[in-house]
């Protein structure tokens, strides 16, 4: 790919919703190139942090570095394009599931183009963009697929074309909220593996949140904890011991801000 991998930075960042303080003076940095896993309970701020990451949410307090660029201090245009630069695999996957999935991948590029000229691409599209959208199909297993509509598709097989869209967009990074969590085990595994693959091989960088602690220590080198919007832990996943996690997920959400809210 002509993008070169993006690294991360976030100092001393909070973020307060009204009266939950969702994330609490977060420091993390993750190399270009680097995957982390990020575990915690529900309501432990994953989401809010993966989008601190890709600018869809300003820190209240603190900053979020991008390829070394502050994002509060890029212009609306300039963050724009950092953010097409930046792939997001939302837990619901958030594909149009009327559509055919090459529409659903070529979807991918629109967040660099003007609306009208997304409408054309997305409904005719050149052949060297089709030609493009079913190389990634074929990376990602599901080649075949490429004609059928969306919704006549499996979790795992939506999962891949959710993998395919975020890679049309030549991405320098790949965030994913939690993209495993709807599928039996089999599948999460699988689709966890071709992830943790194909950003080692694309050298992209890497930030998932996984609720499976056994898949997260398997695929992540490295895993950071959080609870109640801090960081509890931050090591090597081999480092991080079984009463280590439990810790993490034994406690109650309403505990755990108790002192942040
Ligand atoms: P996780 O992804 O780990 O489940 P979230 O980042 O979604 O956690 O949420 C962290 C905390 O912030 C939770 O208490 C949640 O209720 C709260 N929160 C998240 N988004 C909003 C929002 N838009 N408005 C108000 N509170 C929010
Ligand atoms: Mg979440």
């Amino acid at each position: 790919m002509d993008v070169e991998s993006a690294g991360f930075r976030i100092e001393a960042a909070s973020v307060q919703f009204a009266s939950t303080l969702a994330l609490s003076a977060v420091d993390l940095t993750v190399a270009p190139g680097e995957a982390l896993g990020l575990v915690g309970p529900s309501g432990s701020g994953k989401s809010t942090l993966l989008r601190l990451l890709n600018g869809t949410l300003r820190p209240t307090e603190g900053r979020v570095l991008v390829g070394g660029q502050d994002l509060a201090a890029l212009s609306r245009r300039a963050l724009q394009r950092r953010r097409s630069r930046i792939g997001f695999i939302h837990q619901d996957l958030s594909l149009v599931p009327n559509l055919r999935v090459s529409q659903n991948v070529l979807a991918g590029r629109l967040g660099r183009m003007g609306f009208l000229a997304s409408v054309r691409a997305m409904l005719f599209p050149g052949r060297k963009q089709v030609a493009r959208a079913h190389g990634l199909l074929e990376r990602v297993g599901i080649a075949e697929k490429l004609f059928e509509r969306t919704d006549s598709l499996s979790g795992g097989q939506q999962q891949r074309v959710a993998i395919a869209r975020a890679l049309f967009q030549e991405p320098s990074a790949l965030l994913a909220d939690e993209p495993v969590s709807s599928v039996d085990p089999a599948r999460a595994k699988d689709t966890v593996e071709l992830l943790t693959r194909i950003s080692r091989e694309e050298r992209l960088t890497l930030c998932m949140s996984i609720h499976n602690l056994e898949l997260a220590r398997t695929y992540f080198p490295r895993l950071v904890g959080l609870r109640g919007g801090r960081v509890v832990f931050d090591k090597p996943s081999s480092e991080i011991g079984e009463s280590e996690f439990h810790a993490l997920y034994d406690l109650e959400p309403d505990e755990l801000l108790a002192d942040g809210a």
